[in-house]
């Protein structure tokens, strides 16, 4: 390079910068939480098209999220000043479903096959599991899609399953047929589960070299973020897209007109893509998933000629958190020990926090972010992570009369509510008319008289035709049913028949978008109305949701106007955990800490660091559980930039007990003199302590497994006495109605006590009063929720 230096080089450290220029046929990052992998693969990237060494067309990069995909779509944007459009920025499934439509002929499908959720899988093995009797042998839905999905991972088939399997074993014998029966079902049904989608692309690589040719042809360069978290499945497709084109199938593509002439070497044939992966073997959280971390020991076997780059300062986290990390994770055996560093300073101390209750902590956690956005913080800069979703529950109900304005990032399940995978199944019904389990979701849905026996008939009957579901729905008349009935399924039929020629182009009125679609549908078959007019106050909510549906389906026609009805359902099912439709601004994240992973936030609290939620105690018996587990608390500590918190409770509400919790053994793994620990003002008899409590001299069941290596840890002091602290937090939130306030009112707060009404903003239910407490001090709370009453 001569001349003026890139400004995308700007900034970055000699190795960084080596790996954004390394040219080689592969390339393997491997590096500690926030030392840059993924920056290195953005302005890779940049580097790669703005020297004009590959079109946007060429690169295909992998990311865990979908919401990582966009970051890093607006961030190759950002350096090069112009979109890179034609370019593959996406997740491993993304990225194969595109490929899977395109090419849907020869994987056997039709190119608007549906996409199984874990739910619709369950449904279909329950099915399977009743007909064959499966549940005396122990069978349930769950276990038995979770072996399919460990073996699927491993690109194994219900055949291949079966050549090695113990065929004298009953069980076995029973499993392999619940397989072979789950696959079949998946096929008539033009449908394909998660796992489905890697490996069908694998096997349609492996099949069709002509079609794998094409692709190989079009991706030069393959990047993949995130890559210790990759399972053998999706080390398969890396590989399979990496291979050479073989020169008689250039010769053939030539022939053909497709342009190959300046990619073709020496031999004739096309070189494999360059392949860059960037990984931490510390962060790898997946392995309940099939991720396998040796793709990343093995990469150098796999990828000869791999040129390796470490990267070691982290520019994320100020010294102490790093620290902490370091310490915590120096505690797994079998790594490679590499040292973050930070040139950021020691920064402040991690804040350690003992509540006496779930709620407690929650109350620790909503103030504490308060005081740093008194402070100036912004709220989109703070996050709250959890081990468990269960464990949102304190922590909403809190935040929420707090008026801190927060969302939960990926626990919405929105697209898994009832009515609105209701409203989906007749969507999928007509874009892929095979899918037995959607028409059967909305065969009496809304209530139309169609009973279960009615649904077996005609489930029966198709089987016994060879016909599909949908067929032995038009031919209901031949099955001798009442006309009450065959009235009823027929007008199902021919509703949906009717919506299909809607997306016929061919047919004059055959242009429907997807709103369009959906109001029609929604408008023939009932369900909105009947939600509406219910009594049941539930529906009310139900409506509002299928309401919220419609007006997604108009946001994606105005921001999609060439993508269709498939593409929408594309969408919706790949909506993965990290992913959010909706603007992040504003608010504090909620995620757990597994959806945490490749984030980053000023301010980090890491909530229910106790024995049992962390490590989770479904880790205990598994070979490498707990260390896992560790690396996943890793993961956790690393994401803060500015400020961590740790926190515990002594006792937790589950499954509506109250358990007695211990602090988690990683606590102990951390310096002492990091932490600064602090402790409910309702149980504590120290306020504040800064001068933490030896961890082995507690009698009272806390210290148990803290005796050992390294210096005696901050402990909590015991529960003064459960009912006072108990009575202290209300258990339900209240609906305060129409209470009016107004500026200058005098209150009455269950925690805070009394206090006066400064200030009313907002409207209807989200009317806030900021109230000035005589004791409590300054605080927001939501009017129609907050446990108030005026004085
Ligand atoms: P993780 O392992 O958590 O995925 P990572 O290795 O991918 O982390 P990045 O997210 O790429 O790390 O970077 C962490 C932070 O450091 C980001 O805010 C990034 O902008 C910043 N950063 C990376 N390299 C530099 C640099 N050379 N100078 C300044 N800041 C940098
Ligand atoms: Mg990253």
């Amino acid at each position: 390079p001569q001349g003026q230096e890139s400004p995308l080089l700007e900034g970055l450290n000699p190795q960084q910068r080596e790996a954004v220029l390394y040219r080689g046929s592969a390339l393997l990052i491997i590096a500690g939480a926030g030392s840059g992998k993924t920056s290195v693969l953005t302005r890779r990237i940049a580097s790669l098209l703005e020297s004009r060494e590959a079109w946007p067309s060429q690169i295909l990069a992998i990311t865990f999220t979908n919401k990582a995909a966009a970051e890093m779509r607006e961030r190759v944007k950002a350096i090069l000043g112009q979109g890179a459009d034609g370019m593959w920025i996406s997740t491993f499934h993304s990225s194969c479903v595109r490929i899977l439509r395109r090419e849907a002929e020869n994987a056997g499908l039709s190119p608007s096959f549906s996409i199984y959720d874990s739910a619709d899988t369950k449904v279909t093995l329950k099915r399977i599991i009743k007909a064959l009797d499966a549940d005396t042998l122990g069978f349930t839905p769950g276990n038995a899609s979770a072996k399919i999905s460990k073996l699927k991972n491993e690109l194994a088939d219900a055949d291949s399953y079966a050549r090695n399997a113990n065929m004298s074993d009953p069980q076995e014998v029973m499993f392999v047929e619940i397989f072979r029966q789950y696959t079949h079902r998946l096929r008539a049904a033009n449908a394909l589960d998660f796992d489905d989608l890697i490996g069908e692309t694998v096997y349609l690589f492996r099949a069709f070299p002509k079609v794998a040719a094409l692709y190989r042809r079009r991706f030069r360069h393959i990047l993949v973020d995130e890559y210790q978290d990759t399972n053998h499945a999706q080390y398969s497709l890396v590989r399979e897209f990496t291979r050479a084109v073989e020169p008689h199938l250039a010769e053939e593509m030539e022939a053909t007109g497709v342009h190959v002439r300046n990619l073709r070497d020496g031999t004739g044939g096309i070189p494999g893509a360059s392949l860059t992966v960037v990984g931490d073997s510390d962060q790898s959280i997946y392995a309940f998933r099939g991720a396998d971390t040796r793709n990343i020991s093995e990469f150098e076997r796999d990828f000869p000629g791999t040129k390796v780059i470490l990267l070691e300062q982290n520019y994320r986290s100020t010294q102490n958190i790093l620290s902490a990390a370091n310490a915590v994770i120096g505690h797994n055996f079998d790594r490679k020990d590499k040292k973050l560093w930070s040139a950021g300073g020691d920064g402040e101390k991690i804040v350690g926090y003992t509540a006496y209750s779930g709620h407690d902590e929650a109350q620790f956690v909503s103030d504490e972010i308060e005081v740093l956005h008194r402070a100036g913080m912004a709220y989109r800069d703070m996050a709250v992570f959890y081990r468990t979703n269960a464990q949102t529950r304190a922590l909403e109900e809190i935040l929420v009369r707090s008026a801190v304005p927060y969302r939960v990032v990926g626990g919405t399940k929105f697209y898994e509510r009832a009515e609105i995978k209701d409203a989906l199944a007749y969507l999928i019904a007509v874009a892929n008319p095979n899918d037995e389990l959607a028409l059967r979701r909305i065969l009496n849905t809304p209530k139309r008289g169609i009973g279960p026996a009615t649904e077996t008939a005609l489930a029966s009957f198709a089987e016994a035709n060879q016909i599909s579901f949908r067929q032995a729905m038009r031919d209901s008349a031949s099955l001798g049913l009442g006309p009450k009935v065959t009235g009823a399924i027929l007008t199902l039929a021919t509703l949906l028949d009717e919506a299909a020629l809607k997306l016929i182009p061919e047919n004059p009125a055959g242009t429907a978008n997807v709103s369009e679609l959906l109001t029609f549908l929604l408008d023939g078959s009932g369900l909105l109305t009947l939600l509406r007019n219910s009594r049941d106050p539930q529906d009310e909510a139900r409506a509002e949701n299928i309401e919220e549906l419609v007006a997604q389906t108009k946001d994606f026609n105005k921001e999609n106007p060439d993508s269709g009805l498939v593409d929408f359902l594309t969408q919706v099912s790949l909506v993965a955990a990290a992913d959010d439709l909706d603007d992040a601004s504003g608010t504090v994240s909620l995620m757990t800490l597994h959806t945490a992973k490749g984030l980053e936030y000023e301010a980090v609290f890491l909530t229910g660091v106790e024995e049992g939620l962390l490590p989770h105690q479904m880790s205990a018996n598994e070979p490498g559980g707990p260390a896992e587990e560790r690396r996943l608390f890793y993961v956790g500590i690393t994401r803060a930039r500015q400020r961590l918190y740790l926190s515990l409770a002594m006792t937790r509400a589950q499954f509506g007990d109250i358990n007695v919790a211990m602090p988690s053994r990683y606590l102990q793994e951390i310096p002492v003199d990091l932490i600064d620990w602090r402790q409910s003002p309702g149980m504590a008899n120290s306020r504040g302590g800064t001068q933490p409590r030896a961890l082995n001299a507690r009698r009272d069941g806390f210290g148990g497994g803290f005796a050992g290596r390294g210096e005696p840890q901050a402990l909590p002091p015991a529960p003064k006495k459960k009912t006072e602290w108990a009575n202290r937090v209300p258990s339900q939130v209240r609906d305060n109605g129409d209470l009016t306030l107004a500026a200058g009112d005098r209150i009455r707060h269950v925690d805070f006590g009394d206090g006066r009404v400064n200030q009313v903003t907002g409207d209807g239910t989200k009317r806030i009063a900021h109230v000035q407490f005589d004791t409590a001090g300054a605080k927001k709370l939501l009017i129609k929720i907050a446990p108030i009453e005026k004085i």
